[in-house]
């Protein structure tokens, strides 16, 4: 290859490369359960959500499942119930539990979410223990959140407001007054099922009014009434139940967001097994290796040795080696010229020096020895 053709372009690369052009490992590679450097630059930035004006409000990736209107509630709910007398009502804004209406569900259905219900209990607190303000939120239709008007109402504990139903009470009793709104936050993560064998039983997380009351609980099953539930599968998706205990609670505000898969569910970010590692890595070397190809002198030869901190592809190398031996030999021939490419000396110096502390070349490149020399001779090691 004839390097020099190639100045040209360098130096319009060079000045219009972004500053993540030559990502510069700095962290630990990859390795087996970790697909990405530390602080790797190549890591997909998080997508961008609007966060709502006023907390509580659905941010700009909320699926709505209730907003108030007579509209929303007939798009997204159904009654469960085929012979009831009475359906749920939507009275000025928020939809209300009827006794005799039965439970109703989400038409959609969905698993792991971080989902937001507001709840309020009868102004005229009535009845005693279970039977004041009770309703309840049913992920995947089994798992239920209690709602109970507890502000001054005690009962057993696994029954009270923001119990993971009959399984777990809630660390702290939250509760405003049954005059005024309450709010539930709560992340769901559901059974993980492989070849039959559950991996994951679930967990549940629960903030009340903002206060934490659930915090990665397991879901041994979802809970219920009197008979002890034990970790069982739940599907993929179910839906979102509200609960008709006879008492007419009132929700609004509904709405929820997937969330990242775990691992164990998929999830391709974060440690993962040696299998899904692997098969991540070679998908970024791959990836590096076709950027390459669009790229020329010294980007190209950046490209390359990023693809080989995520996989050893012996082309890749082979490439990569004469790329960093013509550009040596290129800052070699014209000593003259050194000192107006000390960032692309120092950039080159940096990358291949980092391959070889990790131990990501298969052999040592001599090219290495010889930027050290230049980086010496120049005084250029200092403060790094
Ligand atoms: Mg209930």
């Amino acid at each position: 290859m004839n390097y020099r053709l190639l100045i040209p372009s360098m130096i319009a690369l060079v000045i219009t490369a972004s500053p993540l052009a030559n990502a510069q490992f700095f962290g630990d590679p990859p390795d087996e359960t970790h697909p990405w450097a530390k602080h790797d630059h190549n890591r997909p930035q998080p997508p961008r959500v609007e966060p709502a004006k006023k907390i509580g409000d659905p941010p700009s990736d909320a699926i709505v499942l209730f907003d108030g209107t007579e509209e929303s509630f007939k798009k997204n709910w159904s009654h469960e119930r085929k012979n009831r007398k009475t359906d749920w009502l939507v009275v000025d804004g928020a939809l209300q539990s009827m006794r005799g209406a039965g439970y109703i569900r989400t038409k959609s259905e969905f698993g792991d979410c971080q989902l937001h219900v507001e709840w309020s209990a009868p102004t005229k607190a009535q009845g005693t223990g279970q039977g004041r303000g009770n309703s309840g939120v049913f992920l995947m239709g089994e798992a239920e959140v209690q709602v109970l008007d507890n502000y001054n109402n005690p009962t057993y504990a696994d029954g009270t407001a923001g119990a993971l139903y009959g399984v777990m009470p809630p660390m702290v009793n939250p509760l405003r007054s049954p005059s005024e709104w309450q709010s539930y936050d709560i992340v769901f993560r559901r059974p993980i099922v492989k070849d039959g064998e559950l991996v994951d039983e679930g967990s549940i997380t629960v903030f009340v009014n903002g206060v934490l009351v659930q915090d990665s609980v397991p879901l041994e099953g979802g809970g219920g009434y009197r008979k002890r539930t034990h970790p069982k599968d739940l599907g993929d998706v179910g839906p979102l139940r509200l609960q008709d205990h006879g008492n007419p609670v009132q929700f609004r505000n509904i709405w929820y967001r997937e969330i990242r898969k775990r691992p164990s569910d998929g999830g391709t970010d974060g440690r993962l097994s040696k299998e899904a590692t692997a098969a991540k890595r070679a998908e970024n070397a791959i990836r590096m290796a076709e950027a390459a190809k669009e790229l020329e002198g010294k980007e190209k030869m950046h490209k390359l040795l990023e693809s080989l901190v995520y996989q050893n592809r012996p082309d890749v190398y082979m490439e990569a080696l004469e790329m960093t031996n013509a550009f040596v030999a290129e800052i070699k021939a014209a000593p003259d010229k050194v000192d107006i490419r000390k960032k692309d000396v120092v950039d080159a110096y940096r990358a291949v020096k980092y391959m070889s502390d990790h131990k990501l070349l298969p052999k040592p490149m001599p090219a290495l020895q010889e930027l050290e020399q230049i980086m010496v001779d120049k005084d250029w090691k200092k403060g790094k």
